[in-house]
């Protein structure tokens, strides 16, 4: 992977991570239709349905290829030092990053970002490597790292590390930000991963379902690392980088890969922020000069990390039961289409 994220302009990386299937699904009688091969090949199989599932036929199948696919079996530290390592890397130097995790609801996207106490995920590591690789190199000036972590929920931005009202974006010399937004300054991994727990239970949830999270919410975790040294005429040089971690909501009722579907979806009520998110990725594949970020919050508050000069990764989260196939296909295809940025 290392040489292929090129310094310029952007290119988004492209993985897909299987998720193993749930004791539920077991007990349901799912069978799954991934199979990943080489840590690339994803092979997808629609399996016979009910009607002539004792024949097991065979009815449709496809082959994507990513960066790199993670079968069900690869760790959350494996997932993070193929995917986000890099990125952690190049925000030390000053170049922005993000890592959004896609897919559907229970694709595994919240295990991947935020994971669990016994197997922390990318957003936990990425901060544990932080502070490992600012240690080392804490004979050469002086870091300082923030963090703050939002929610976007029905197009209104939420504190998660301090809720209380709706905050405004809004736009300064250096870009859109959220007016007031908590700008936590952290010395260490332990009281980050507390943090981020917290900030995890502040996410807005359904109200038929008081303890899960609403799909319809998306969760940014954004590292700003400040590195302020004397150079050898005493100024003080300041080098600033950005790493922004996405929980995307669920994709299942937001997938297109073309404007015509697009513009069908819009009118109804769906994820906004998600769409406008599709039209973006839409654009940049199409190398338009006009990316349409002011659709959403989501979108605005991720300018400086989509298309300009920075590290881009998506991972794709997939089930593997059958009977995920249509969702799965769904988020494969859109995977597919993001490679080509
Ligand atoms: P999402 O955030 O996409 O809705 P979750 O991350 O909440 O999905 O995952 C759904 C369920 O599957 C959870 O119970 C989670 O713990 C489990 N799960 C997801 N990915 C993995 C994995 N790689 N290994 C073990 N369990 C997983
Ligand atoms: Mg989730």
């Amino acid at each position: 992977i290392s040489g292929k994220q090129n310094t310029g302009g952007s290119r988004i990386l492209v993985f897909v991570r299987l998720r193993p299937m749930t004791k539920k699904e077991k007990e349901g009688g799912s069978r799954s239709c991934v199979r990943i091969l080489n840590r690339r090949d994803v092979y997808l199989t629609e399996l016979a349905t009910e009607h002539d599932y004792l024949r097991l036929k065979r009815v449709r199948g496809r082959h994507f290829t990513f960066d790199a696919s993670f079968p069900d079996s690869t760790t959350q530290k494996e997932v993070y030092s193929t995917t986000t390592a890099e990125l952690v890397e190049a925000v030390l130097r000053g170049r922005n990053g993000s890592v959004f995790c896609y897919g559907a609801t229970g694709a595994g996207k919240t295990y991947t970002m935020l994971g669990t106490v016994e197997n922390p995920g990318v957003m936990v590591l990425a901060i544990k490597d932080l502070f490992n690789k600012i240690k080392q190199r804490s004979f050469d000036g002086n870091h300082v790292v923030h963090l703050s972590y939002l929610e976007v929920y029905n197009e209104t931005v939420k504190d998660l590390l301090s809720p209380g009202r709706p905050l405004v974006l809004r736009e300064d010399k250096q870009g859109i930000m959220a007016a007031g937004l908590t700008q936590y300054r952290a010395y260490s991994t332990d009281e980050v991963m507390a943090l981020l727990q917290l900030g995890n239970q502040n996410r807005t949830t359904e109200p038929t379902r008081a303890n899960e999270t609403s799909s319809r919410s998306h969760a940014i975790l954004q590292v700003v690392v400040e590195y302020r040294v004397k150079d050898a005429s005493n100024n003080v040089v300041n080098r600033v980088g950005k790493l922004s971690l996405i929980d995307l909501a669920g994709s299942e009722r937001a997938l297109a890969t073309d404007q015509r579907t697009l513009r069908a979806l819009e009118g109804a009520n769906i994820n906004k922020s998600l769409l406008a998110l599709s039209s973006c990725i839409n654009a940049l594949v199409e190398g338009k000069k006009h990316i349409p970020y002011r659709n959403s919050k989501l979108t605005q508050l991720l300018k400086d990390s989509l298309g300009g000069p920075c590290n881009t990764v998506m991972i794709a989260n997939i089930s593997p039961s059958n009977l995920s196939f249509g969702e799965t296909q769904n988020t494969l295809h859109w995977a597919d289409r993001a490679k080509e940025i």
